[in-house]
Protein backbone atom coordinates (compact mmCIF):
# COMPACT_ATOMS: atom_id res chain seq x y z
CA UNK A 1 0.00 0.00 0.00
CA UNK A 2 1.14 3.58 -0.72
CA UNK A 3 2.96 5.00 2.74
CA UNK A 4 0.31 7.96 2.63
CA UNK A 5 -2.87 5.71 2.56
CA UNK A 6 -0.84 3.28 5.09
CA UNK A 7 -0.99 6.67 7.89
CA UNK A 8 -4.52 7.85 6.37
CA UNK A 9 -6.02 4.24 7.30
CA UNK A 10 -4.02 4.06 10.18
CA UNK A 11 -4.90 7.10 11.53
CA UNK A 12 -6.85 10.06 9.04
CA UNK A 13 -10.17 9.88 10.52
CA UNK A 14 -12.91 10.57 7.59
CA UNK A 15 -16.66 11.47 7.13
CA UNK A 16 -18.90 8.57 8.82
CA UNK A 17 -16.27 6.03 9.04
CA UNK A 18 -15.27 3.17 11.40
CA UNK A 19 -12.70 4.99 13.67
CA UNK A 20 -10.41 0.74 13.41
CA UNK A 21 -11.54 -0.36 10.15
CA UNK A 22 -12.41 1.61 7.67
CA UNK A 23 -13.25 1.82 3.82
CA UNK A 24 -10.09 2.58 1.52
CA UNK A 25 -9.89 5.95 0.41
CA UNK A 26 -8.65 6.95 -3.16
CA UNK A 27 -6.03 9.08 -2.85
CA UNK A 28 -6.39 12.23 -5.16
CA UNK A 29 -3.52 14.08 -6.55
CA UNK A 30 -5.33 17.22 -7.85
CA UNK A 31 -8.86 18.29 -9.68
CA UNK A 32 -9.80 20.78 -13.02
CA UNK A 33 -12.47 21.43 -14.54
CA UNK A 34 -14.71 18.44 -14.05
CA UNK A 35 -12.07 15.86 -13.63
CA UNK A 36 -10.54 14.59 -10.51
CA UNK A 37 -6.56 13.37 -11.50
CA UNK A 38 -5.74 10.02 -9.31
CA UNK A 39 -2.04 9.44 -7.63
CA UNK A 40 -1.84 6.24 -9.39
CA UNK A 41 -2.68 8.45 -13.06
CA UNK A 42 -6.33 7.23 -12.82
CA UNK A 43 -8.87 10.63 -13.18
CA UNK A 44 -12.56 10.76 -12.44
CA UNK A 45 -14.94 12.38 -13.59
CA UNK A 46 -16.64 14.32 -10.85
CA UNK A 47 -20.50 13.70 -10.19
CA UNK A 48 -20.85 15.45 -6.71
CA UNK A 49 -18.91 18.69 -6.72
CA UNK A 50 -17.69 17.73 -3.42
CA UNK A 51 -20.48 17.66 -2.27
CA UNK A 52 -22.81 20.07 -3.78
CA UNK A 53 -19.40 23.12 -3.85
CA UNK A 54 -17.40 23.35 -6.47
CA UNK A 55 -20.02 24.54 -8.74
CA UNK A 56 -18.13 25.89 -11.14
CA UNK A 57 -15.52 22.62 -10.87
CA UNK A 58 -11.56 22.76 -9.55
CA UNK A 59 -9.34 25.41 -10.54
CA UNK A 60 -10.61 28.16 -12.31
CA UNK A 61 -8.95 30.27 -12.97
CA UNK A 62 -11.15 33.82 -11.69
CA UNK A 63 -11.40 31.87 -8.07
CA UNK A 64 -6.90 31.06 -8.29
CA UNK A 65 -6.97 34.93 -8.60
CA UNK A 66 -9.24 35.85 -6.31
CA UNK A 67 -7.52 33.72 -4.04
CA UNK A 68 -3.95 35.04 -4.24
CA UNK A 69 -4.76 38.56 -4.72
CA UNK A 70 -6.49 38.41 -1.31
CA UNK A 71 -3.59 36.12 0.02
CA UNK A 72 -1.26 39.12 -1.14
CA UNK A 73 -3.07 41.22 1.53
CA UNK A 74 -4.36 39.14 4.31
CA UNK A 75 -5.33 36.00 5.00
CA UNK A 76 -7.52 36.14 8.13
CA UNK A 77 -8.08 39.16 10.40
CA UNK A 78 -10.55 39.16 13.11
CA UNK A 79 -13.95 40.52 12.68
CA UNK A 80 -14.76 41.79 16.60
CA UNK A 81 -14.11 45.53 16.00
CA UNK A 82 -12.74 45.04 12.66
CA UNK A 83 -14.23 44.37 9.87
CA UNK A 84 -13.21 44.27 5.57
CA UNK A 85 -13.49 44.65 1.88
CA UNK A 86 -14.72 41.46 1.06
CA UNK A 87 -17.25 40.91 3.59
CA UNK A 88 -18.94 44.10 2.64
CA UNK A 89 -19.04 43.14 -0.49
CA UNK A 90 -20.00 39.62 -0.19
CA UNK A 91 -23.07 40.71 2.32
CA UNK A 92 -24.27 43.84 -0.69
CA UNK A 93 -24.32 40.80 -3.53
CA UNK A 94 -26.12 38.36 -1.01
CA UNK A 95 -28.66 40.79 -0.32
CA UNK A 96 -29.31 41.32 -3.99
CA UNK A 97 -29.69 37.85 -4.93
CA UNK A 98 -31.46 36.10 -2.04
CA UNK A 99 -34.88 36.58 -1.82
CA UNK A 100 -36.31 39.96 -0.50
CA UNK A 101 -36.68 40.81 2.76
CA UNK A 102 -33.34 39.54 4.34
CA UNK A 103 -31.03 42.74 5.20
CA UNK A 104 -28.19 41.30 7.80
CA UNK A 105 -26.10 38.88 7.33
CA UNK A 106 -23.94 36.23 9.83
CA UNK A 107 -21.14 34.43 8.27
CA UNK A 108 -19.64 31.73 9.96
CA UNK A 109 -17.53 28.57 9.32
CA UNK A 110 -19.69 25.46 7.66
CA UNK A 111 -23.24 24.92 6.92
CA UNK A 112 -24.10 23.34 10.36
CA UNK A 113 -23.11 26.02 12.61
CA UNK A 114 -24.93 28.15 10.30
CA UNK A 115 -27.97 25.92 11.21
CA UNK A 116 -26.86 26.76 14.96
CA UNK A 117 -26.46 30.09 14.49
CA UNK A 118 -30.27 30.58 13.19
CA UNK A 119 -31.78 28.49 15.56
CA UNK A 120 -30.08 30.99 18.09
CA UNK A 121 -31.42 33.78 16.35
CA UNK A 122 -34.92 32.37 16.54
CA UNK A 123 -34.73 31.42 19.96
CA UNK A 124 -33.04 35.12 21.21
CA UNK A 125 -35.78 36.81 19.14
CA UNK A 126 -38.62 35.19 21.25
CA UNK A 127 -36.95 35.55 24.22
CA UNK A 128 -36.40 39.13 23.75
CA UNK A 129 -39.97 39.94 22.47
CA UNK A 130 -41.57 38.46 25.51
CA UNK A 131 -42.11 34.75 24.74
CA UNK A 132 -39.36 32.32 26.05
CA UNK A 133 -41.52 29.76 25.90
CA UNK A 134 -41.17 29.34 22.12
CA UNK A 135 -38.13 27.55 21.50
CA UNK A 136 -38.42 24.38 20.33
CA UNK A 137 -37.72 23.76 16.62
CA UNK A 138 -40.10 22.39 14.72
CA UNK A 139 -39.07 20.23 11.65
CA UNK A 140 -39.77 17.88 8.69
CA UNK A 141 -39.18 14.24 8.89
CA UNK A 142 -36.50 13.42 6.30
CA UNK A 143 -35.00 16.47 6.62
CA UNK A 144 -31.06 17.06 7.59
CA UNK A 145 -29.46 20.30 8.57
CA UNK A 146 -25.91 18.65 9.72
CA UNK A 147 -24.58 17.45 12.12
CA UNK A 148 -23.46 19.54 15.03
CA UNK A 149 -26.09 19.11 18.14
CA UNK A 150 -28.61 21.18 17.71
CA UNK A 151 -28.29 20.97 13.63
CA UNK A 152 -28.78 17.19 14.38
CA UNK A 153 -31.72 17.73 16.71
CA UNK A 154 -33.62 19.26 13.88
CA UNK A 155 -32.30 16.11 11.57
CA UNK A 156 -34.85 13.15 11.00
CA UNK A 157 -35.33 11.50 14.13
CA UNK A 158 -34.93 7.70 12.38
CA UNK A 159 -32.22 8.10 10.08
CA UNK A 160 -30.50 10.88 11.49
CA UNK A 161 -28.36 10.09 14.68
CA UNK A 162 -30.81 10.96 17.41
CA UNK A 163 -30.93 7.39 18.71
CA UNK A 164 -27.28 7.20 18.89
CA UNK A 165 -27.21 10.72 20.94
CA UNK A 166 -29.86 9.68 23.35
CA UNK A 167 -30.86 12.85 25.73
CA UNK A 168 -27.99 14.84 24.28
CA UNK A 169 -30.16 16.00 21.98
CA UNK A 170 -32.68 18.56 22.39
CA UNK A 171 -36.22 16.59 21.37
CA UNK A 172 -37.82 18.56 18.61
CA UNK A 173 -41.20 18.44 16.90
CA UNK A 174 -41.63 16.62 13.68
CA UNK A 175 -43.99 16.89 11.05
CA UNK A 176 -44.27 14.11 8.31
CA UNK A 177 -42.33 14.74 5.08
CA UNK A 178 -43.57 16.18 2.25
CA UNK A 179 -45.28 13.30 -0.05
CA UNK A 180 -46.57 15.14 -2.79
CA UNK A 181 -43.50 15.67 -5.89
CA UNK A 182 -42.42 18.39 -7.45
CA UNK A 183 -43.63 17.53 -10.95
CA UNK A 184 -47.20 15.88 -9.16
CA UNK A 185 -50.38 17.56 -8.97
CA UNK A 186 -50.73 19.38 -5.50
CA UNK A 187 -53.02 18.06 -3.36
CA UNK A 188 -53.42 20.58 -0.09
CA UNK A 189 -53.92 17.76 2.41
CA UNK A 190 -50.14 17.15 2.37
CA UNK A 191 -49.99 20.01 4.77
CA UNK A 192 -52.53 19.11 6.83
CA UNK A 193 -50.27 17.68 9.66
CA UNK A 194 -48.31 19.92 9.87
CA UNK A 195 -51.19 22.83 10.10
CA UNK A 196 -52.24 20.54 13.13
CA UNK A 197 -49.38 20.39 14.48
CA UNK A 198 -48.53 24.24 14.42
CA UNK A 199 -52.16 24.90 15.82
CA UNK A 200 -51.53 22.26 18.74
CA UNK A 201 -48.01 23.64 19.40
CA UNK A 202 -47.81 27.03 18.30
CA UNK A 203 -47.05 28.55 21.68
CA UNK A 204 -43.75 26.66 21.86
CA UNK A 205 -42.49 26.30 18.50
CA UNK A 206 -39.72 28.76 17.87
CA UNK A 207 -39.36 28.25 14.64
CA UNK A 208 -39.93 25.97 11.55
CA UNK A 209 -37.07 24.38 9.89
CA UNK A 210 -36.92 23.18 6.70
CA UNK A 211 -34.89 22.42 3.71
CA UNK A 212 -37.01 24.11 0.42
CA UNK A 213 -38.19 22.05 -2.66
CA UNK A 214 -35.29 19.15 -2.04
CA UNK A 215 -34.75 16.92 1.06
CA UNK A 216 -31.39 16.17 0.92
CA UNK A 217 -29.05 13.83 2.26
CA UNK A 218 -32.57 12.11 4.22
CA UNK A 219 -33.33 10.81 1.30
CA UNK A 220 -33.00 13.10 -1.88
CA UNK A 221 -36.66 13.87 -2.83
CA UNK A 222 -38.01 16.89 -4.64
CA UNK A 223 -41.51 18.18 -3.21
CA UNK A 224 -44.46 20.41 -4.54
CA UNK A 225 -43.81 23.85 -4.53
CA UNK A 226 -47.06 23.90 -3.26
CA UNK A 227 -45.81 22.66 0.33
CA UNK A 228 -43.50 25.27 1.14
CA UNK A 229 -46.07 27.68 -0.12
CA UNK A 230 -48.22 26.49 2.70
CA UNK A 231 -45.62 26.49 5.00
CA UNK A 232 -45.02 30.08 4.60
CA UNK A 233 -48.66 30.93 4.88
CA UNK A 234 -48.93 28.28 8.31
CA UNK A 235 -45.53 29.91 9.80
CA UNK A 236 -47.71 33.31 9.54
CA UNK A 237 -50.99 32.34 10.63
CA UNK A 238 -48.80 30.64 13.86
CA UNK A 239 -46.80 33.38 14.89
CA UNK A 240 -44.03 31.11 13.86
CA UNK A 241 -40.41 31.84 11.88
CA UNK A 242 -39.51 29.91 9.01
CA UNK A 243 -35.52 29.14 8.87
CA UNK A 244 -35.14 27.67 5.25
CA UNK A 245 -31.65 25.33 4.74
CA UNK A 246 -30.01 26.70 1.30
CA UNK A 247 -27.49 25.04 1.91
CA UNK A 248 -27.07 22.10 -0.40
CA UNK A 249 -29.59 24.62 -2.64
CA UNK A 250 -28.53 27.55 -3.22
CA UNK A 251 -26.64 29.30 -6.02
CA UNK A 252 -28.10 27.65 -9.15
CA UNK A 253 -28.47 23.69 -8.48
CA UNK A 254 -32.63 23.29 -8.74
CA UNK A 255 -32.35 25.41 -11.71
CA UNK A 256 -33.40 28.77 -9.66
CA UNK A 257 -30.89 30.99 -7.78
CA UNK A 258 -32.65 29.65 -4.46
CA UNK A 259 -34.85 26.98 -4.48
CA UNK A 260 -37.01 29.60 -2.14
CA UNK A 261 -37.90 30.78 -6.25
CA UNK A 262 -39.67 28.13 -6.76
CA UNK A 263 -42.90 29.06 -4.77
CA UNK A 264 -41.64 32.30 -4.33
CA UNK A 265 -41.32 32.86 -0.50
CA UNK A 266 -38.73 34.40 1.33
CA UNK A 267 -37.97 32.75 4.79
CA UNK A 268 -37.13 34.82 7.83
CA UNK A 269 -33.81 33.05 8.62
CA UNK A 270 -31.87 31.19 5.98
CA UNK A 271 -28.81 29.41 6.03
CA UNK A 272 -26.48 28.80 3.12
CA UNK A 273 -22.97 27.43 2.67
CA UNK A 274 -21.60 25.16 0.13
CA UNK A 275 -21.67 26.62 -3.01
CA UNK A 276 -20.97 29.98 -1.91
CA UNK A 277 -17.13 29.94 -2.06
CA UNK A 278 -17.57 27.77 -5.02
CA UNK A 279 -15.93 24.86 -2.98
CA UNK A 280 -12.85 26.29 -2.72
CA UNK A 281 -13.35 27.31 1.08
CA UNK A 282 -15.41 26.32 4.08
CA UNK A 283 -17.65 29.64 4.50
CA UNK A 284 -21.25 29.49 5.91
CA UNK A 285 -23.87 32.67 6.84
CA UNK A 286 -26.91 33.27 8.27
CA UNK A 287 -29.31 35.93 6.90
CA UNK A 288 -32.45 37.29 8.61
CA UNK A 289 -34.97 39.27 7.92
CA UNK A 290 -34.92 42.85 9.64
CA UNK A 291 -37.79 41.81 11.97
CA UNK A 292 -35.10 39.14 13.15
CA UNK A 293 -32.84 42.14 14.00
CA UNK A 294 -35.11 44.28 15.68
CA UNK A 295 -36.74 41.47 18.12
CA UNK A 296 -33.26 40.66 19.06
CA UNK A 297 -31.53 43.93 19.52
CA UNK A 298 -34.10 46.76 19.67
CA UNK A 299 -34.62 46.79 23.57
CA UNK A 300 -30.06 46.55 23.70
CA UNK A 301 -29.57 43.06 23.38
CA UNK A 302 -26.84 41.40 21.14
CA UNK A 303 -26.84 38.09 19.27
CA UNK A 304 -24.57 36.00 20.98
CA UNK A 305 -22.37 34.06 18.52
CA UNK A 306 -19.15 34.90 17.25
CA UNK A 307 -16.46 32.49 15.71
CA UNK A 308 -12.68 32.66 15.30
CA UNK A 309 -12.76 32.91 11.54
CA UNK A 310 -15.78 34.68 10.81
CA UNK A 311 -15.85 36.20 7.83
CA UNK A 312 -12.84 34.70 6.91
CA UNK A 313 -11.40 37.07 3.91
CA UNK A 314 -10.36 34.81 2.13
CA UNK A 315 -13.51 32.97 1.68
CA UNK A 316 -15.02 35.59 1.17
CA UNK A 317 -12.79 37.18 -1.18
CA UNK A 318 -13.42 33.67 -3.42
CA UNK A 319 -16.99 33.73 -2.50
CA UNK A 320 -17.45 36.97 -4.42
CA UNK A 321 -15.16 36.08 -7.23
CA UNK A 322 -17.44 32.48 -7.42
CA UNK A 323 -20.72 34.73 -7.39
CA UNK A 324 -19.27 36.76 -10.29
CA UNK A 325 -18.58 33.92 -12.38
CA UNK A 326 -22.07 31.88 -11.79
CA UNK A 327 -23.44 35.62 -12.84
CA UNK A 328 -21.87 36.31 -15.20
CA UNK A 329 -22.35 32.73 -16.82
CA UNK A 330 -25.24 31.14 -19.18
CA UNK A 331 -26.23 29.01 -15.69
CA UNK A 332 -29.99 28.78 -16.20
CA UNK A 333 -29.13 27.33 -19.49
CA UNK A 334 -26.75 24.85 -18.23
CA UNK A 335 -28.51 23.45 -15.68
CA UNK A 336 -31.34 23.07 -18.16
CA UNK A 337 -29.37 21.55 -20.03
CA UNK A 338 -27.65 19.03 -17.56
CA UNK A 339 -31.43 18.36 -16.15
CA UNK A 340 -33.08 17.46 -19.45
CA UNK A 341 -29.82 15.24 -20.22
CA UNK A 342 -30.24 13.52 -17.05
CA UNK A 343 -34.08 13.11 -17.25
CA UNK A 344 -32.76 11.16 -20.74
CA UNK A 345 -29.85 9.49 -19.92
CA UNK A 346 -30.82 8.12 -16.18
CA UNK A 347 -34.39 7.35 -17.13
CA UNK A 348 -32.44 4.13 -19.22
CA UNK A 349 -32.05 2.94 -15.81
CA UNK A 350 -35.60 2.88 -14.86
CA UNK A 351 -36.28 -0.95 -16.83
CA UNK A 352 -33.30 -2.21 -14.17
CA UNK A 353 -34.65 -4.89 -12.02
CA UNK A 354 -32.79 -2.89 -8.31
CA UNK A 355 -34.39 0.35 -9.64
CA UNK A 356 -37.61 1.79 -7.75
CA UNK A 357 -37.26 5.26 -8.82
CA UNK A 358 -35.40 7.73 -11.16
CA UNK A 359 -36.12 11.52 -10.21
CA UNK A 360 -33.87 14.32 -11.86
CA UNK A 361 -34.35 18.50 -10.79
CA UNK A 362 -32.05 20.63 -12.11
CA UNK A 363 -28.28 19.37 -11.80
CA UNK A 364 -29.34 16.84 -10.00
CA UNK A 365 -30.01 13.12 -10.52
CA UNK A 366 -30.79 10.19 -8.54
CA UNK A 367 -31.63 6.83 -8.87
CA UNK A 368 -33.29 5.15 -5.98
CA UNK A 369 -32.62 1.53 -5.85
CA UNK A 370 -34.98 -1.08 -3.74
CA UNK A 371 -32.03 -2.41 -1.35
CA UNK A 372 -29.12 -0.48 -0.14
CA UNK A 373 -25.92 -1.30 -2.09
CA UNK A 374 -22.46 -2.47 -0.58
CA UNK A 375 -20.74 1.06 -0.51
CA UNK A 376 -17.27 -0.96 -0.91
CA UNK A 377 -18.48 -3.07 -3.91
CA UNK A 378 -20.26 0.05 -5.53
CA UNK A 379 -17.81 2.47 -4.90
CA UNK A 380 -14.75 0.58 -6.95
CA UNK A 381 -16.99 -0.60 -9.52
CA UNK A 382 -17.47 3.57 -9.76
CA UNK A 383 -14.07 4.30 -9.64
CA UNK A 384 -13.33 1.04 -12.28
CA UNK A 385 -15.67 3.00 -14.73
CA UNK A 386 -13.55 6.82 -14.16
CA UNK A 387 -16.62 8.30 -12.15
CA UNK A 388 -16.61 9.31 -8.65
CA UNK A 389 -19.76 8.82 -7.71
CA UNK A 390 -20.47 8.71 -3.42
CA UNK A 391 -23.62 6.40 -3.40
CA UNK A 392 -25.31 6.47 0.40
CA UNK A 393 -27.88 3.75 1.66
CA UNK A 394 -30.70 3.37 -1.68
CA UNK A 395 -29.57 6.42 -3.61
CA UNK A 396 -27.41 6.60 -6.42
CA UNK A 397 -27.14 10.24 -7.10
CA UNK A 398 -24.90 12.75 -8.87
CA UNK A 399 -25.21 16.69 -8.65
CA UNK A 400 -22.26 17.59 -10.79
CA UNK A 401 -20.30 20.87 -11.77
CA UNK A 402 -21.88 23.15 -13.82
CA UNK A 403 -19.09 23.60 -15.97
CA UNK A 404 -19.31 19.68 -16.80
CA UNK A 405 -19.96 18.80 -21.13
CA UNK A 406 -22.38 16.65 -22.55
CA UNK A 407 -19.72 14.20 -22.80
CA UNK A 408 -18.55 14.01 -19.09
CA UNK A 409 -21.96 14.21 -18.29
CA UNK A 410 -23.07 10.86 -20.15
CA UNK A 411 -19.46 9.03 -18.87
CA UNK A 412 -21.08 9.49 -15.41
CA UNK A 413 -24.68 7.99 -16.31
CA UNK A 414 -23.34 5.00 -18.48
CA UNK A 415 -20.89 4.22 -15.45
CA UNK A 416 -24.48 4.31 -13.12
CA UNK A 417 -26.12 1.97 -15.52
CA UNK A 418 -23.64 0.10 -15.93
CA UNK A 419 -22.41 -0.76 -11.60
CA UNK A 420 -26.55 -1.32 -11.27
CA UNK A 421 -26.66 -3.45 -13.93
CA UNK A 422 -23.50 -5.19 -12.69
CA UNK A 423 -23.66 -4.94 -8.81
CA UNK A 424 -27.09 -6.10 -8.27
CA UNK A 425 -29.04 -9.07 -8.38
CA UNK A 426 -31.35 -9.78 -11.47
N1 LIG B 1 -27.81 21.47 5.65
C1 LIG B 1 -27.86 20.80 4.50
C2 LIG B 1 -29.13 20.81 3.69
C3 LIG B 1 -26.74 20.09 4.05
O1 LIG B 1 -26.80 19.39 2.89
C4 LIG B 1 -25.55 20.13 4.82
C5 LIG B 1 -24.28 19.39 4.39
N2 LIG B 1 -24.43 18.18 3.82
C6 LIG B 1 -25.54 20.84 6.01
C7 LIG B 1 -26.68 21.52 6.39
C8 LIG B 1 -24.31 20.89 6.90
O2 LIG B 1 -23.31 21.61 6.29
P1 LIG B 1 -21.77 21.36 6.70
O3 LIG B 1 -21.44 19.96 6.28
O4 LIG B 1 -21.03 22.41 5.93
O5 LIG B 1 -21.67 21.56 8.17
Amino acid sequence: MNSLLKIDHQHVLHPYSSMTDPLPNVLVDSAKGAVIQLADGRTLVDGMSSWWSAIHGYQHPDLDRAAREQLSKMSHIMFGGLTHAPAITLTESLLNICPPGLTKVFFSDSGSVSVEVAIKMAIQYWQATGKPSKDKMLSIRRGYHGDTFAAMSVCDPENGMHSLFGDSVKKQIFAPAPTVRFDDEWDPTDLDALALLLKENNRDIAALILEPIVQGAGGMFFYHHEFLRGARALCDQYDVLLIVDEIATGFGRTGRLFACEHAGISPDIMCIGKALTGGYLTLAATLAQQKIADGISNNGGVFMHGPTFMANPLACAIANASLKVLLDSPWQERIADIESQLMRELSKCQHLDAVADVRVLGAIGVVELKEAVNMREFQNALVEQGVWIRPFGKLVYIMPPYIISAKQLSTLTTAIHYVIEHLTPK
